[in-house]
């Protein structure tokens, strides 16, 4: 296993981390397939991952309820006595704040579910810009001062899916961020915070965690004919794993990937993989650069994200909704992308909260007719998340 130091926090971190929000489950997701999952984990450390990743939600019944990762993961590492053996990591669940004692009520559930009295790596959970202004009111920088010096919580990290430009804001508020999680892979370049997310936390020394290396599992399975075709003509051959991880290791921007694995055999080839020092040449770059532009052949809109038409005056998130119909079709996985679209885009930002009242049309600069792209947007996801 190849180790990296975690930007300023001082920990050297598996450059694989194990992500524990996709375990193997039993009839429905939030009943952990224990036998199974442990038998991951035991892989998993004995060949060298040292980081484990989990959610306050993660293995909830509900999108962002008390999940069960946190309860098996602190369950393993108790009876296989890990716990110091192990960097812990988690996350408050920011959008359950309604109070200033809300934190530490979580923050003490939590320790309590993963059977410990520390956290190596605690994170505010994917924030939004609406939960980052919630709990700036709630003076969550008291609260996350008081969990180190308490020595509930070591190192203080955020996770997001959001802009750059609100990423760079929320590390400049903060002085003792010393771990952000953030979305990367080939086809998120300028995605959420993407590249610029990433040049920013090397600039501030901050340790950068990778989510959804593979897209959750979408550039590795049912890949189309034209990016099987691609790859064929590589020089040196990989699979779509290796390709999605060895890109992301070739970069000097990420310190730690995290995978949710789901199965023993995935465990072992990634490890496989993370064990392999493969350098990306120009050429594979470049291929990898053409595998990208031809998923993007396959978007549904040509929104390019440039945010001329924001904001609508009725607060409908028109990138974000249009972007999430592109991906769904760009990776053929409506279930993947209406789950984004339910959790991250708010009720009254939805598709169907546009009028039809046209003041956006005059803005977009790929005259798209911004109100009929909705509507399809709409048809395509529907009110709400249950019939996916
Ligand atoms: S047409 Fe829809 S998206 Fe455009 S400004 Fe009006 S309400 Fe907003
Ligand atoms: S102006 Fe057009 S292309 Fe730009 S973000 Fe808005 S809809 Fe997309």
């Amino acid at each position: 296993m190849i180790y990296n130091e975690l930007g300023k926090s001082g920990l050297k971190v598996s450059r694989l981390g194990f992500g524990t929000m996709r375990l193997p489950t039993v009839d429905s997701n939030d009943n952990i397939d224990e036998s199974e999952a442990s038998k991951m984990l035991e892989y998993g450390i004995e060949n060298g991952i040292n980081l484990i990743d989990t959610a306050f939600p993660y293995h909830s019944k509900e999108l962002d309820g008390d999940g069960n990762s946190e309860r098996f993961v602190g369950k393993f590492l108790a009876e296989n006595s890990l716990r110091d053996e192990i960097i812990l990591s988690t996350k408050s669940p920011v959008w359950l704040m309604e109070k200033k004692s809300d934190f530490d009520y979580y923050l003490d559930l939590q320790l309590e579910k993963l059977q410990t009295d520390y956290i190596d790596i605690y994170m505010l959970h994917s924030l939004t810009v609406p939960d980052w202004e919630n709990v700036k009111k709630l003076e969550v920088f008291d609260f996350l001062d008081d969990c180190l010096s308490s020595g509930k919580v070591r190192h203080i990290g955020f996770s997001s899916h959001i802009e750059v430009d609100y990423v760079i804001e929320i590390i400049d508020e903060y002085p003792k961020w010393e771990v952000a999680l953030t979305q990367m892979n080939y086809l998120d370049e300028y995605y959420q915070s993407g590249v610029m997310g990433l040049n920013y936390l090397k600039e501030t020394n901050i340790g950068s965690m990778i989510m959804e290396p593979l897209r959750g599992g979408r550039l590795v399975n049912n890949i189309p004919g034209e990016i099987s075709d691609l790859w064929a003509t590589a020089e040196v051959k990989r699979t779509p794993v290796e390709w999605a991880l060895q890109y992301l290791w070739n970069r000097d921007d990420v310190d730690c990937v995290l995978s949710g694995m789901t199965s023993l055999e995935q465990v072992k080839e990634n490890i496989k993989i993370a064990d392999t020092m493969d350098e990306i040449s120009e050429n594979d770059q470049e291929l990898i650069r053409e595998v990208a532009r031809t998923y993007r052949s396959f978007i549904g809109n040509r929104c390019t994200r440039c945010g001329y038409c924001m904001p609508c005056p009725h607060g409908v998130d028109i990138i974000n909704c249009l972007t999430e119909y592109n991906i769904a079709h760009m990776l053929n996985d409506p279930k993947a992308s209406a789950m984004q679209y339910f959790s991250l885009i708010g009720d009254d930002a939805r598709a169907d909260s546009c009028i039809d009242c046209r003041e956006c049309l005059p803005f977009c600069t790929q005259m798209l007719n911004i109100p009929e792209e909705l509507q399809k947007v709409h048809e395509y996801f529907g009110s709400d998340f249950d019939h996916f």
